[in-house]
């Protein structure tokens, strides 16, 4: 049974020990207004769409949801290397939405005043970064990879102090749980034996359910986190996804994709793309991120050795052997990706080469990751030019085109797998910066145009064409700030 909306609320993170989180309810904004609503995760959620829309209060803060507990989360977390003690500084979570397909998903509100764990920021945020999580949330959604979603973006009425005055918003972020790295971190941190396990039961239940009970718990779980994050990334690494702040807690032991602050869709291809300004010694640049994922899991890992069996050096040798599959688990999601989108249906180390070998001549002359890989289909099938005018690039696509004709698949097969690997869309920096600067200014319709288009990737239509073209040549050097 719901509320009249479909409100269904569970507050199972508030029955934790209080330690890990502060109750208190978000602060009342003084002229909440409906800026995006996300009608198809509200159907997800079993919400009504159209009464919530004419609401903005609920995701404002101004009108709690019936059964809604509020609390903010206590973690903790690396951040650029360096152990620091967090929490929820600007966001308030509000509940757990049980769905008419019986899933459980976190609803918490971002930007939603000051909490306990603010430190000296001012508990909000400003329209443009809600509105890019808000987009880039639904772009990783249609691309399969996971992430948490926004199901509403409302303005405050307020003014937030960023470099310059700003209008204010709060997100509605929709998550399968919160959980982070940060947050088993902040509980092995206290001196109090029962949060460790309380939160490990917590997120086995939420995430694993299947492992509850057994031996070797603490193992069992730190082995499918490592499944899931070496899925993750690999996914990103395909796709050309700069997170920009992979600090531990902005991983989340779900497996989502979590926390946009700095993030980016690569252009050009370079491995040592970096989005974010303030990551000044590009920790976090593209290339990186598989090393950083499996840095953050061994934090994890750590995390875990006091509730592991056998004493502290067995407990050691345990992790450490779970955590060294990492790079072979990651290895393989990522060969296989690449191979498909080359159109292979196997991945061998041959394969995988092939692959290597064109990302290095793309990185050499620069050339647009998407669009590359959209090509080389149109090109196997005589639709198009060489994406690439090099005499390497030629020699490759000569090795390739010879590669796909030795496997048993037609073409056709090889080129429609390509198609489903190889996105069309994605949410261009450019157009994003447009987008919002536009939205700041009042004007919601063409962010609206290219949320419409992010959330149909891997075909090409008329209408987003403007959506699948490159940046004009000789544009700013991109950039993304902090300050969000
Ligand atoms: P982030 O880099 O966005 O993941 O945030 C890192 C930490 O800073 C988290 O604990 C946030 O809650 C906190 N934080 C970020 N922005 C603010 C803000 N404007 N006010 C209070 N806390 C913030
Ligand atoms: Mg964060």
């Amino acid at each position: 049974m719901g509320d009249r909306v479909g409100w269904r609320f569970d507050n199972s993170y508030t029955r934790l020990p209080a330690a890990l989180f502060s109750r208190l309810p978000p602060q009342p904004v003084r002229a909440p207004r409906m800026v995006v609503f996300n009608d198809d995760l509200a159907a997800d959620l079993g919400l009504d769409a159209a009464a919530l829309r004419e609401a903005p209060g609920v995701f404002a803060g101004n009108a709690l949801p019936e059964g809604a507990e509020p609390i903010a989360q206590a973690y903790a977390g690396h951040q650029y290397g360096h152990f620091v003690n967090l929490g929820d500084g600007r966001a308030i979570l509000l509940g757990e939405q049980l769905t008419p397909a019986g899933r459980r998903f976190d609803i918490q509100l971002k930007g939603s005043g000051r909490t306990p764990y603010s430190r000296q920021g001012d508990g909000r945020a400003a329209l443009g970064p809600m509105l890019r999580e808000y987009v880039i949330g639904e772009a990783m959604h249609a691309l399969g990879i996971p992430t948490t979603r926004a199901l509403a973006v409302v303005t405050t009425g307020e003014t937030v102090r960023r470099e310059v005055p700003l209008p204010g918003a709060v997100l509605t972020r929709v998550a399968a749980s919160h959980i982070r790295v940060g947050t088993f971190q902040f509980a092995a941190a206290v001196d109090d034996p029962v949060l460790l396990p309380a939160l490990l039961g917590h997120a086995i239940d939420r995430h694993d359910p299947g492992l509850a009970g057994g031996a070797a718990v603490p193992q069992a779980f730190l082995d499918t986190m490592i499944a899931r994050q070496a899925a993750l990334v690999a996914r990103w690494m395909l796709v050309g996804f700069v997170h920009g702040v992979m600090n531990t807690d902005n991983c989340a032991v779900s497996g989502e994709t979590i926390d946009y602050g700095p993030c980016a869709f690569l252009d050009t291809h370079d491995p040592a793309t970096v989005f974010s300004s303030i990551d000044q010694h590009g920790r976090y640049a593209f290339g990186n991120q598989p090393a950083i994922t499996h840095w953050n899991l061994a934090r994890l890992a750590e995390a875990l050795l006091p509730v592991m069996e056998g004493g502290e050096k067995r407990a050691l040798e345990a992790a450490s052997a779970v955590l060294a599959t990492f790079p072979e688990r990651y290895g393989h999601h990522y060969r296989t990706g690449l191979c498909a989108k080359l159109g292979l249906f196997t991945a061998t180390a041959a394969d995988a080469a092939l692959g290597e070998r064109l990302l290095a001549i793309m990185a050499t002359v620069r050339a647009d990751f998407t669009a590359t890989f959209v090509a080389l289909a149109d090109m196997a099938e005589g639709r198009a030019p060489p994406p690439v005018d090099s005499a390497e690039f030629r020699a490759w696509q000569e090795d390739w085109q010879a590669r796909l004709a030795r496997q048993p698949q037609p073409l056709a097969e090889a080129t429609a797998l390509m198609r489903r690997s190889n996105p069309q869309v994605i949410p261009r920096n450019h157009l994003v910066e447009a987008a919002l600067e536009a939205a700041v200014a009042g004007d919601i319709a063409p962010f609206e145009r290219l949320v419409a288009a992010v959330r149909d990737p891997f075909v090409a239509t008329a209408a987003n064409a403007p959506f699948r073209a490159p940046p004009p040549a000789g544009g700013p050097c991109y950039k993304t700030f902090c300050g969000t």
